[in-house]
């Protein structure tokens, strides 16, 4: 049996500079995965299966750590079953790429329960037919991802960042945001040139001059709940942005007593955490039993 850890990821930088014929969009984003994180169980079994504990994630191959384990299989002929079984932490549809997370783990779980040995790269080409984030979700870290989101950049990132993350009760579909984006009408880009500088420093200090998600600009007249999440951000003083096309939104090196007043005003049915940033996957995030 093995476990694995499919880390959270957030947006530092989500720019949006074209969109292409085949409808994706040309993103410029740096991503950074979170403590926290979904555990995948994978067994050896006959036939596949996935199963999850949280009611809106679906156990067919809806899901994408099923996709993924669909398309490993068919990919590499082999005619072998696993259980998939996923322990959701991760807030689900809340910019967090909790499902690319959770099929990269998948990838790489069976990768190694079936002895596939094959590389990253290979992996990567397969990813990013599941969905844009994979890709970086096999990976992990800090990392600039351009193209649709598939072409890495890992980046030195600072050594440890504490971070402030709320996700208000609301599903948010990510086509729908970027659907009304408006590209000629965004009016504020992240400065990423710049961003990768600060990060390289280890300087998180002031980050909020520099970063940016126009998704924002899209989301928060349809989803006015984001903007109040924002609001509660400032009471506390606290300068927060949104992650993928939210509903999440976080702050970073929050003071203690900032983080602890915060949460304590949280609706019972928001998710709010305190987490921090995770370096890139390691041989620490797999165990085998
Ligand atoms: P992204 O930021 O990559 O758009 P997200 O964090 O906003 O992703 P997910 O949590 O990945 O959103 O879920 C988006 C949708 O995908 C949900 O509606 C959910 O039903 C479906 N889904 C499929 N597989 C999974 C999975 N393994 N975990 C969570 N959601 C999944």
């Amino acid at each position: 049996m093995l476990t694995l850890k499919a880390r959270a990821k957030i947006n530092l930088a989500l720019d949006v500079l074209a969109k292409r014929p085949d409808g994706y969009h040309e993103v410029d984003m740096i991503m950074q995965s979170l403590e926290l994180a979904d555990g995948i169980r994978i067994e050896p079994a006959a036939e596949l299966s996935v199963a999850c504990d949280h009611p809106a994630v679906p156990g067919d191959e809806r899901n994408l750590a099923f996709r993924a384990a669909l398309l490993l299989r068919e990919s590499s002929g082999i005619t072998a079953g696993a259980r998939i079984v996923i322990d959701k932490k991760i807030p689900v549809a809340a910019g967090l790429a909790g499902g690319s997370s959770d099929a990269a783990a998948t990838l790489l779980g069976l990768n190694r329960l079936w002895k596939l040995e094959w590389s990253e790269e290979r992996l990567a080409a397969l990813a990013v037919r599941i969905g844009a984030d994979v890709p970086y979700c096999l990976h992990g870290g800090t990392a600039r991802a351009t193209g649709i989101g598939e072409k890495l950049t890992p980046l030195a990132g600072p050594s440890d960042c504490r971070v402030l993350l709320v996700t208000p009760d609301v599903a948010v579909p990510t086509a729908r945001i970027y659907q009304s984006l408006r590209l000629a009408e965004i009016r504020n880009h992240p400065r990423v040139d710049r961003l990768v500088q600060r990060l390289k420093w280890g300087a998180v200090a002031g980050i909020e001059a520099d970063w940016g998600n126009v998704l924002e600009e899209a989301a928060l007249p349809q989803f006015p709940v984001i903007a109040q999440v924002k609001e509660l951000f400032g009471r506390f003083g606290l300068a927060s942005l949104m992650s993928g096309s939210g509903p999440s939104v976080f702050a970073l090196n929050p003071p203690a007593e900032a983080a602890a007043g915060l949460l304590a005003r949280l609706p019972g049915n928001w998710f709010g955490c305190l987490t921090r940033f995770q370096a890139a996957r390691n041989e620490q995030d797999a165990s085998v039993k």
